[in-house]
């Protein structure tokens, strides 16, 4: 079977085990379907995911020139405590971020490698969690925009981890934690504007990936450098597919590479 498409991170269903797809234009590519199978990738050319033109990719998907404009781009994306939709303040363009910024956000624990603590829209939850590789998440708050949100993780990146090791997240060398437990102890640093939307009781959420074996020693594959990869699919954790000699591939850092699959 022939594939090709310009990547996108795969699109997740929580159920007992996370079922992922991959959207390759003419059809969405089902690859729990593809475990213990061989696969190639090949890299054909770039596609910017905003302006569709073939031009390298800057970031997260979009050329430099997208990435500087797109509304979707905005330093507020990675740093939500800089928001200011909630004030009527633009920075690309205030009806988009009023519509992303103005409605329920979520500050979490999630532990990947270790405990971290996250932001993400209500609407993305568990999608964000599934996304970054963490086997078990709790909600901390839940505050009706963007900057709330974003002023908690502040605050609470004093006190634990806002990163995850991708390394020991694909070695899946993290041990389990009790962030009920976490999520009390970090209580008393939340600011006390975003204390009244303070989570007293809810439990965590596991999440189970689809991994037939681990790598011990993950190497990174750059497929703009490499070209082309073939391998045996051993299992797919976070937005990475991972391959029985180790080799891995994070899809979300490929976005805007068309690229050719084949099994
Ligand atoms: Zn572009």
């Amino acid at each position: 079977m022939n594939y090709q498409g310009v990547l996108k991170k795969m699109k997740t269903e929580y159920l007992d085990e996370i079922q992922y797809f991959l959207d390759m234009q003419s059809d969405f590519l089902h690859v729990n379907q593809l475990l213990n199978s061989e696969i190639s990738i090949s890299f054909v050319k770039y596609q910017c995911l905003q302006c569709e033109l073939e031009k390298p990719i800057f970031r997260q998907g979009f050329c430099k020139s997208c990435f500087f404009e797109t509304p979707n781009a905005g330093d507020w994306i990675m740093k939500p405590e800089l928001s200011k939709a909630h004030l009527g303040i633009e920075d690309r363009d205030l009806a988009y971020e009023k519509s992303v910024q103005l409605q329920p956000h979520i500050v979490y624990l999630a532990n990947s490698s270790n405990v971290k603590v996250g932001v993400t829209r209500k609407q993305q939850v568990p999608t964000r969690w599934i996304d970054q590789g963490a086997h078990e998440a709790i909600e901390i708050v839940e505050v009706p925009n963007r900057y709330l949100a974003g002023i908690t993780e502040v605050a609470l990146k004093a006190h634990v981890a806002d990163k995850t090791n991708w390394r020991k997240m694909l070695q899946n060398d993290c041990k389990d934690e009790d962030l009920v437990v976490w999520r009390d102890q970090l209580k008393k640093y939340i600011p006390d504007e975003v204390l009244p939307y303070f989570i007293e009781n809810n439990q965590e959420t596991q999440i189970h990936f689809p991994v037939l074996k681990y790598p011990e020693k993950p190497k990174s594959l750059s497929l703009e450098k490499e070209k082309t990869f073939s391998g045996k699919l051993v299992g797919i954790k976070g937005q990475y597919l991972i391959f029985e000699d180790e080799t891995v591939f994070n899809i979300r850092a490929n976005e805007g590479l068309v690229v050719a699959i084949e099994f």
